[in-house]
């Protein structure tokens, strides 16, 4: 899993912890329902970019079923 922040809105914009450190910490995103509030910490999946809850699985259930 790799670490990666997330608008939760309507964007769906996906951002890099060193975009994250560097500043880029809210959405500015046009009509995205989420504008203006801080990205989220998700897990992302490196093989089919599903995204998952921080901390939540340490395997991707659609790559690798338990
Ligand atoms: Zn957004
Ligand atoms: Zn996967």
């Amino acid at each position: 899993m790799a670490k990666v922040y997330a608008c939760t809105g309507s964007c769906k914009a996906i951002i890099k912890v060193e975009q994250f450190e560097q500043g880029l910490t809210k959405c500015g995103a046009k009509g995205c329902t989420m504008r203006g509030h801080d990205f989220r910490p998700v897990e992302q999946c490196p093989d089919c970019a599903l995204k998952f809850a921080e901390g939540k699985l340490q395997t991707c259930p659609e790559c690798r079923p338990l």
